[in-house]
């Protein structure tokens, strides 16, 4: 270090205020989306195993949730359901009575200041836990995509803010986009999973969602987890075909595509913290392992510093509520 001893970088840590001062990201209750597992019934409250804290939520108890999500200042939730029938073509899925479109109704109608998001996929809704129509077992694209938009509609119609498609189909985007410029919905905002990788972190959420595949897996849709450029060109697809906001799932273990994502797009780019990074915290920290605040705000963190704008994460009520113990 030619500049020592003038040049101390240590100057600037010494003093908490100081240390307050020069620190570059901060966490917001405004970057923050809340997940959460509706299901069939009333007064449900079932925890998932995997994932401590977690519920499956009937619509009775999500719109309680919902009233203290509200007051905590988060702005957002994303819904995903488990309904009561599965058959092969997903039917409840874009049912205008079913449960994902019942709880947007009920939310909607008895929270005021929280934005409604819905996850847009078929996994939950088939019998055979596919993310779309089979032929054989191959996932058939453009047939999947007819039933997306029917789906992303029923969610708007019953009042949905925003939709989020997580099936990685090729153009289910402008075939939402036009659907809704068509009948109406031009102001509502789609999310896309845009670079949505196939990863072994999902494993708790399909306890969560009940959407484990019957045979094979998602990697003839989802992204082989060694790839970059091709997250940029899934990304770049997306936006132009009118995504408002994209994001990139999981969060932690691919933070460098967040960034390349942001420096590349300088788009509204959203990060989902998913179940197996909830859970690997959760569980180190039942064991006593690992410091659960500490490594939950330093993974937080992390992903905001890449260059997120929002994430999706199991531990926004957590993370909301330090803010309102730490921040001045
Ligand atoms: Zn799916």
């Amino acid at each position: 270090m030619a500049n020592y001893p003038t040049k101390r970088l240590r100057r600037l840590r010494y003093n908490p205020l100081l240390r307050d001062m020069v620190r570059e990201t901060e966490l917001s209750k405004n970057d923050f989306i809340y997940p959460l597992f509706v299901v069939p019934g009333e007064k449900v409250k079932n925890p998932v195993k995997s994932m401590p804290g977690v519920f499956q939520l009937s619509v009775d108890e999500l719109v309680k949730e919902c009233k203290e999500v509200e007051s905590l200042g988060i702005p957002a939730v994303i819904l995903f359901g488990i309904p009561e029938h599965k058959d092969e073509q997903g039917s409840e899925a874009y049912d205008p009575n079913g449960i994902i479109q019942k709880a947007v109704r009920a939310i909607k109608s008895e929270v005021k200041n929280l934005l409604v998001i819905t996850d847009v996929c078929l996994c939950e809704y088939t019998s055979h836990g596919h993310c779309g129509l089979l032929n054989g077992e191959e996932i058939l694209n453009d047939e999947t995509v007819e039933l997306l938009v029917i789906e992303s509609l029923s969610h708007v119609e019953a009042g949905a803010d925003i939709v989020a498609p997580s099936d990685m189909m090729d153009g289910r985007i402008a075939a939402i986009r036009k659907a809704f410029d068509e009948k109406g919905f031009n102001k509502t905002p789609i999310i896309s999973y845009a670079a949505k990788f196939s990863s072994g972190y999902y494993g708790p959420f399909r306890d969560a969602a009940e959407s484990t595949p019957a045979f094979g897996d998602r990697r003839s849709h989802q992204m082989d987890i060694a790839n970059s450029l091709e997250a940029l060109r899934e990304v770049e697809e997306d936006i132009e075909e009118g995504a408002d906001i994209v994001m990139v799932k999981p969060a932690g273990p691919y933070l460098d595509i967040i960034r390349q994502v942001k420096d590349k797009f300088g788009m509204p780019t959203a990060a989902y913290q998913v179940s197996g990074e909830y859970a690997m915290i959760k569980a180190a920290s039942q064991n006593g392992w690992i410091d659960e605040e500490r490594v939950m705000l330093e993974s937080l963190i992390a992903i905001k510093r890449a260059g997120a704008d929002m994430f999706l994460t199991y531990f926004a009520k957590d993370a909301a509520k330090w803010i309102d113990k730490n921040k001045k």
